[in-house]
């Protein structure tokens, strides 16, 4: 019997691999670690996403993330300083995912989520941003040590 010319090859279903979104296998992705953090008195706790993320699924866990650490970093002794560092750490690596360009399906990858997260409400109008406020004593160190610095 003659092979049917017609029949196409059915596409093999495959977990996310590099380049693409761990959590929806769209691309174009970067490899980045975006975190969490939690004040315990004397410690923190970190909770770390790492590996291929894509533009849009990046925007909605670094805005979930930075929420997270603005409602719980604070309540650690040294708080202060470390969650504004802290901060500036997961701003700069989401500024690394923010140039992609927008994220398409890669046909035959199955991955937990069907389509790129849906970004969710940006930070400043939630009200946890209001907690920012916590890092203005860093703020101004970092400024009067600059000023000193150049000025005395
Ligand atoms: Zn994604």
């Amino acid at each position: 019997m003659q092979p049917n010319p017609y029949q196409q090859e059915p596409i093999q279903a495959r977990p996310p691999g590099a380049g693409e979104c761990r959590f929806c296998g769209s691309t174009p992705a970067k490899k980045v670690a975006i975190q969490s953090m939690a004040g315990v008195i004397f410690a923190y706790e970190l909770t770390t996403y790492k590996g291929w993320i894509c533009r849009d699924c990046g925007m909605s866990l670094y805005r979930d993330q930075t929420a997270n650490t603005l409602k719980s970093g604070w309540w650690s002794l040294t708080s202060l300083f470390v969650v504004p560092i802290f901060l500036l750490v997961n701003l700069i690596r989401w500024i690394r995912l923010r140039g992609l360009a927008a994220p398409r399906p890669t046909a035959g990858v199955v991955a937990p989520n069907p389509r790129p997260a849906n970004p969710g409400r940006p930070l400043f109008k939630r009200p946890v941003a209001f907690l920012l406020l916590f890092a203005l004593p860093f703020v101004l160190a970092v400024l009067m040590i600059v000023a000193l610095a150049l000025f005395a």
